[in-house]
């Protein structure tokens, strides 16, 4: 049996590699200074979603929720062996708290069709609030499986999977359709592929034409460039809140009981360096200071 998987998908700041200052002086990411990548767990959820694909068959489809820019995150899911992406983008979206960010997403997956499996990541390295998951799968109605590490079987409609806990592995069994949050363990996500690099490096989304019209005149019209991307599976469809069906009072700040009132920003610094020689005398000298700071 074939399996309709929605893997959902943030683009976040990568706040591994920071080329600035992280934080503006009002408190406010300095998203410039920061490259936007793939939520990393979410590429741990879009492989377990490939790799069912490749057991038994069926469709990947990747959401996101985003700005424009997110297309690129759409790209790269494209290049790894997604089926079909989608941009959910609209103005109406800006602000939205998980309560909202998850309906907008409980929206768009239901606007995909029919479907067996959803796939999040367990956290979005930026919100780390690890709620978006569980929200989407209670919006669903469907049952969900968090912290998924395995999935050990599918069949008869129904899934056994592994979630790895703090204290230790769970296997647990629960009917289709489900969600699962993925975790960081679950496997080693696969590199995009080059020849699918080269196939999709210009998909494109209808808010990119005007500039791929100035680069390629040729093509003339809008109407023409999107013909040519749609043809070759190219084109990345953008859908809006009227585009779900969503109702405008549950997204966006209007949707988000959560404000934010302040963001601090801590830098941490050494407040005190001790040196210790390369000796017998100096290794003793630092297990005893770790063993009277509590360390050791
Ligand atoms: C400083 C700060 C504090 C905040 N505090 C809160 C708060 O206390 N409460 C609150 O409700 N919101 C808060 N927010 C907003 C929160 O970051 C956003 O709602 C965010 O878009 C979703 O939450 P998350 O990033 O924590 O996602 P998580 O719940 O950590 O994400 C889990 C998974 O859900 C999926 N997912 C999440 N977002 C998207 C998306 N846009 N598109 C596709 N898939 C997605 C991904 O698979 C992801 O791995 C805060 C934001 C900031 C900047």
């Amino acid at each position: 049996m074939a399996y309709n998987c929605v893997v959902l998908a943030k683009q976040v700041p990568d706040t591994a590699n920071i080329t600035g200052k992280a934080m503006k002086e009002d408190g406010t990411v300095n998203r410039a200074a920061l490259p936007a990548i793939f939520n990393p767990e979410d590429l741990n959820a879009l492989e377990m979603a490939l790799q069912v694909k490749e057991r038994y068959g069926g469709q990947v489809t990747v959401v996101t929720m985003g700005p424009p820019r997110a297309a690129d995150l759409l790209r790269d899911a494209l290049t790894r062996g997604a089926d079909r992406v989608i941009l959910l983008t609209d103005k109406r979206f800006a602000g939205s708290d998980t309560l909202a960010t998850s309906y907008a997403l409980k929206c768009a997956v239901e606007k995909t069709g029919a479907y067996d499996l959803v796939f999040c990541g367990r956290q979005a390295i930026d919100g780390d609030t690890a709620q978006v998951g569980p929200q989407t799968a209670e919006k669903l109605g469907i049952p969900q499986i968090t912290y998924a590490e395995t999935i050990d079987s599918l069949g008869d409609g129904q899934i056994v999977a592994t979630r790895a806990l703090p204290l230790g592995r769970e296997t647990v069994r629960c009917t289709l359709p489900c969600l699962l949050t993925v975790v960081g363990t679950a496997n080693r996500p696969r590199p995009p592929s080059v020849r699918r690099a080269i196939t999709f490096k210009l998909a494109a989304t209808p808010l990119d034409y005007p500039s791929l019209l100035e680069r390629w005149p040729e093509f003339g019209t809008e109407e023409a460039l999107d013909r040519y991307l749609s043809e070759r599976g190219l084109k990345i469809p953008v859908w809006t809140a009227d585009d779900i069906d969503a109702e405008e009072g549950r997204l966006g700040l209007a949707g988000s009981p959560t404000k934010v009132l302040k963001v601090d920003y801590v830098v941490l610094g050494g407040t005190e360096t001790k040196a210790f020689d390369a000796s017998q005398e100096g290794v003793s000298a630092l297990i005893h200071e770790l063993v009277s700071e509590y360390i050791l």
